[in-house]
């Protein structure tokens, strides 16, 4: 098990584009790390950085307190899992898994227990011989993460391991790879572009943007506390509602219904006077009827889905559009109108200009 340091850690590429900005974390040993965010915000870039197969440009990085921006991939003790597997295609399952250990002269006996350990643990037993040809997708992403973890590494990296895989197979592996993570303890960094992923595997989630950290968090901090607008709409699913509105009198309107902003109780809001909010609320939050504690507003059903255990309502009001899930049951009628309410304490605002969350 590894601790890592990272400080400060930037990426040019040689064609100048400054792919990742000032990037600082420290990761415990054992943690399960996860990196976030939408396509091209950086990383990947990172992930490659902390494996040693793209330099870092500016910033220092430690493992076990020493520098480790010298270190080759192999001084650094990882290993590391690829969206493509990466498996070596004219080599039985059991050679793809021995490989690494036959290159280190690794005995043969000591390998053979290897193999057929790790082989175990992913259900891979039935397979030693086949071809990976011959497996499904799911079969040949544990053979990959068998790679990984058949040698005593102390970190483990892993770049959307599971995006080649069909929805069901992904629920499976994610609860496979934090299965393997807790019986190995080894430090771990994932990542994805899927917050779900994100949400369920991480002891702490890292949500980038266009090379900048966003915010760091357990999944609770991130989904209760979002620092900003992007945080805030970029976990849970569906996302966080939000609506632009004007502070004038103390007042805002939200989907067609006025309110006093008093109600919500935080002084700061005196400030914005005349200035832009986004209001938001997320999906889950919201109860039908009227509720104390909570504004109450009206709107007109658009569009329902019916998930089974539960049921996305688009609305529309004041030709502002917004989601609400509700109970199965409760699924309204298309086109009609609804009452539902926020709790005071589910409501969201951030600053129009900053994007910042106002507490
Ligand atoms: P994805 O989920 O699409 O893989 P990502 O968040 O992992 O995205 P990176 O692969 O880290 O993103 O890329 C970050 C940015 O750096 C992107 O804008 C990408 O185009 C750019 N980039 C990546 N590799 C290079 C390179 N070798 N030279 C220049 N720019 C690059």
């Amino acid at each position: 098990m590894a601790y890592l340091t990272l400080k400060d850690i930037n990426k040019i590429y040689p064609n100048g584009f400054h792919a990742v900005h000032d990037f600082n974390l420290e990761i415990q040993k054992g943690e399960f790390i996860v990196f976030v965010g939408p396509s091209g915000c950086g990383k990947s870039t990172t992930l490659r950085m902390i494996a040693g197969l793209e330099d870092i440009s500016k910033g220092d990085f430690l493992i076990n307190g020493k520098r480790a921006k010298e270190m080759g991939p192999r001084e650094r003790q990882i290993a590391m899992v690829f969206q493509s597997y990466a498996l070596y295609p004219q080599m039985s399952v059991y050679d793809n898994l021995a490989y690494g250990l036959t290159l280190q002269g690794v005995d043969e006996d000591v390998i053979e227990e290897k193999v057929k350990r790790t082989a175990k643990v992913l259900g891979l037993t039935d397979y030693l011989d086949r071809l990976p040809r011959a497996l499904s997708g799911g079969q040949r992403q544990r053979v990959a993460v068998g790679r990984a973890i058949i040698r005593k590494v102390g970190i483990f990296l892993m770049d959307e391991p599971l995006s080649n895989l069909d929805a069901k197979q992904r629920v499976t592996m994610r609860s496979e790879i934090t299965q393997i993570h807790r019986e190995t303890g080894a430090t771990t960094i994932y990542v994805t572009h899927d917050q779900t992923e994100a949400m369920t595997m991480a002891d702490r989630i890292v949500v980038m943007k266009d090379g900048y950290v966003q915010q760091i968090g357990s999944p609770y901090e991130l989904y209760f506390n979002p620092v900003n607008v992007f945080v805030a709409g970029f976990i849970g699913e569906p996302p966080m509602n939000f609506v632009r509105t004007k502070v004038k009198d103390g007042c805002i309107d939200v989907l067609g219904t006025h309110y006093s902003l008093s109600l919500l109780n935080r002084p700061v809001l005196k400030s914005y006077e005349g200035k832009e909010l986004v209001f938001g609320f997320r999906p889950e939050s919201i109860v039908l009827g009227q509720q104390p504690d909570a504004i109450t507003l009206k709107a007109t059903v658009e569009l329902t889905e019916m998930l089974g255990d539960n049921t996305n309502v688009y609305i529309t009001a004041n030709n502002e559009k917004a989601i609400l899930k509700v109970e199965p049951h409760d699924t309204p009628e298309m086109d009609s109108e609804i009452t539902f309410s926020i709790p005071y304490d589910s409501i969201y605002l951030f600053d129009a200009e900053t994007e910042k969350v106002i507490k």
